[in-house]
């Protein structure tokens, strides 16, 4: 999921939405494609990031197989989404014919959700139901997103002026309702009995990689691990990008507040603002905006100018 996380943050600095998404084979755990929305550049509202994921290993489907509807099953039953934010009710279904192994998402997606936020897609019986678990870097998906909608709102001709700086709201929506989308069952199978019993009825924790455990985002991926993205190279566009892959990673660490051992998150800590990205001299502090994005105190300053 981190790697998704990462691939969102790329999209955003190319001022996509950061929705971004990695197909996985169950068997290899080897990347199988990436995709990231592309509905800004586009211009076209069905390019999310799964459609992009999955039509490029639907392209890696012989020939033959790619009108044949239990081919194309047999080839996705195998391979297991991460997702930054829950799948739209039109991406759900897409995965459902397709007959995905599973899918792993970051935050809910409270407009739109098709696995199990607004409609159960995932689980209806018609086709092939999947599983799917939510709230993997659940905070970070939702930062990520509160870090573009700032851009954009600071782009806007008139950004709003927070009224109320005591106003601001650091907190993110409480985790998911687990109750609401997995059965004690399901959640005890894939998290574990011990996740089960602090989450499953307790909205007010993360998940943590390691029980009681915190973590920083810099533990839970490294430069090693976006290496072995083979699709890194295209978003680089250059042979021998691993400083700059360094240097974004780096930049990446610091959008993120860290999780404690009790799986809160520490506010405490100074986060990057998105706009502070690349930054070599201070910029001028200017007004704040208001938005989804209250939270953060927000400098103005347009990417990829
Ligand atoms: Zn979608």
């Amino acid at each position: 999921m981190a790697i998704a996380l990462f691939i969102g943050y790329r999209a955003m600095i190319n001022n996509e939405t950061p929705v971004a998404c990695i197909l996985v084979s169950r068997r290899t755990n080897e990347i199988l494609s990436i995709g990231y929305n592309d509905t800004n550049r586009s211009l076209n509202g069905t390019r999310h990031a799964e459609f992009i994921a999955i039509d490029k290993v639907m392209s890696k489907i012989p020939e033959q197989d790619r009108s044949n509807l239990s081919k194309i099953q047999a080839w996705f039953g195998d391979v297991i989404l991460y997702v930054t934010v829950e799948p739209c009710i039109m991406c759900a279904s897409a995965l459902k014919q397709i007959g995905i192994g599973y899918v792993v998402y970051g935050c809910g997606n409270d407009r739109f959700g098709g696995n199990g936020t607004i409609l159960n897609i995932h689980q209806d019986k018609i086709n092939r139901p999947y599983q799917s678990y939510g709230g993997v870097l659940r905070t970070e998906a939702v930062q990520l997103l509160r870090n573009f909608y700032i851009q954009e709102n600071d782009s806007a001709p008139n950004p709003k002026i927070k009224k109320n700086k005591e106003l601001e709201n650091k907190e993110y929506p409480p985790n998911l309702d687990f109750k609401g989308y997995l059965s004690p069952e399901e959640f005890v199978e894939f998290f574990g009995e011990e996740r089960y019993s602090a989450l499953y009825n307790n909205r007010d924790r993360e998940i943590t990689p390691l029980i009681n455990r915190g973590y920083k985002l810099k533990d839970v991926l490294t430069i090693e691990d976006l290496l072995e993205i083979t699709e890194l190279k295209e978003m680089y566009q250059k042979k021998d990008f691993r400083d700059e892959l360094e240097d974004d990673l780096q930049n990446f660490y610091g959008l993120f507040y860290d999780i404690n051992d009790e799986g809160k998150v520490e506010f405490n800590k100074i986060i990057t603002q998105i706009d502070q990205i690349g930054q070599t001299e201070p910029v001028n502090q200017v007004d704040q905006v208001d938005g989804p994005t209250t939270d953060l105190e927000c400098k103005k300053r347009k990417l990829n100018s």
